[in-house]
């Protein structure tokens, strides 16, 4: 089946007591024994199992190929999960660019748990220098956050391979859309569904999927169970039903994002634009092979430094000056403001997840701001 018809049929399950066509949100906590004290129902406790949480991760591991989900209460709180699941004293190698709030939780929450490092993962050198007896999990975010790197997810997998180090990918500016990074030969893929898999700016989740299910994904599961960081009913309900429309949101955020990108790269306020659709992108090759689309979010730098940045971002007015990613309306953010001290993110650079207004009023509201 083709994604656009996964998205609406595989997170369904039409009710066969009512007759009900779309799933009902199950809130009971607790679920009834059968005489013998079984549970032939498959569910006991809604920590464990929810018939909601169930579609929702049945439509996730069939959008991205895996083998199975879990879905969680945020994208960090998926994260959290991965770093939990190795064992204390595993080295993991990190980009340097990596989202800032993982980053953040590596350092205060794990440090002393695990090993870790934050290299230039784009460099084959860097990453065989890094690597360790006990490296054992390589993290890849591809396109980057905010600078819209791009890594080669199939080299860089045949090198972890050599070493059975264990690949994931934080797909979420990818979307499930864009990029497939187990059919890479990545091991796992996480998503933050708060951003384009919800869609609307008015939930958080996040998701875990995997190739195959180990041992590793067995140690997932018991941490989700455990853990208990769990989304609710009713938002794996809303979650299932903004993937439905997922795939054209995608192909409507991705259209506009070239077409911005294409206006930007051309206006003279500009210093450059970072969107993987540009030949201009160094590596821009890379993305045309391995992503299906290139995705809805750009950054670009403007001529002058950090107050000229913030004055385009106070003209503008169809764009909201916030920030997260994914949403149907168009955000813009000052970036090394959000980042804070330390940030590595260029001063003059504005990062735009862009929207799904119609593209001629994006460039007009555009075009004033930078006059
Ligand atoms: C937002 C985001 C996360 C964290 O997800 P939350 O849902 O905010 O917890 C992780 N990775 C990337 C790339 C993100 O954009």
């Amino acid at each position: 089946m083709k994604i656009e018809t996964t998205a609406i049929h595989a997170g369904n399950q039409s009710d066969e007591n009512t007759g009900a066509v779309i799933q009902p949100i199950t809130l009971s906590t607790t679920y009834l024994r059968d005489q013998d004290g079984s549970y032939s129902s498959g569910y006991i406790y809604s920590r464990a199992g929810n018939p909601n949480r169930t579609q929702l991760e049945n439509v996730l591991t069939k959008l991205e190929y895996g083998a199975d989900a879990a879905a969680f209460s945020s994208g960090n709180a998926a994260g959290m999960t991965a770093f939990q699941s190795l064992k204390p004293g595993t080295h993991a190698i990190c980009p340097d660019d990596m989202y800032h709030g993982l980053r953040n939780q590596l350092k205060h929450m794990f440090a002393g748990i695990l090993e870790f490092d934050f290299v230039d993962v784009n460099d084959e050198q860097v990453l065989i220098d890094h690597i360790k007896p006990n490296t054992g999990l390589i993290w890849l975010e591809t396109p980057s956050n905010p600078l819209l790197k791009i890594t080669d997810i199939k080299k860089v997998v045949a090198l972890a391979k050599q070493y059975q180090i264990n690949v994931l990918v934080d797909n979420t500016f990818a979307t499930p859309v864009c990029q497939h990074p187990l059919l890479l030969g990545a091991d796992m893929v996480m998503h933050s569904s708060t951003k384009y898999i919800g869609g609307h700016s008015d939930l958080m989740g996040g998701v875990l999927i995997t190739a195959a299910k180990d041992e590793w994904w067995t140690k997932i599961r018991q941490i989700q169970e455990l853990g208990g960081a769990i989304p609710s009913p009713a938002d794996c309900y809303y979650l299932t039903r903004s993937i439905k429309t997922l795939p054209y949101r995608v192909k409507g955020h991705v259209q506009n994002a070239q077409l911005l990108a294409d206006f930007l790269v051309k206006h003279d306020q500009i210093e450059s634009v970072l969107y993987p659709g540009l030949k201009s992108h160094p590596q821009h090759e890379i993305a045309a092979k391995q992503m299906d689309y290139f995705g809805g979010m750009l950054s670009f730098c403007l001529k002058g430094g950090e107050a000229e940045a913030k004055k385009v971002v106070n003209k503008l007015k169809l764009f909201a000056q916030a920030t997260s990613l994914g949403g149907v309306e168009s955000l813009i953010e000052h970036r090394a403001s959000v980042e804070g001290p330390g940030t590595v993110t260029p001063q003059n650079l504005l990062r735009v997840s862009v929207g799904l207004e119609h593209i001629d009023d994006l460039i007009a509201d555009m075009e004033q701001a930078l006059s």
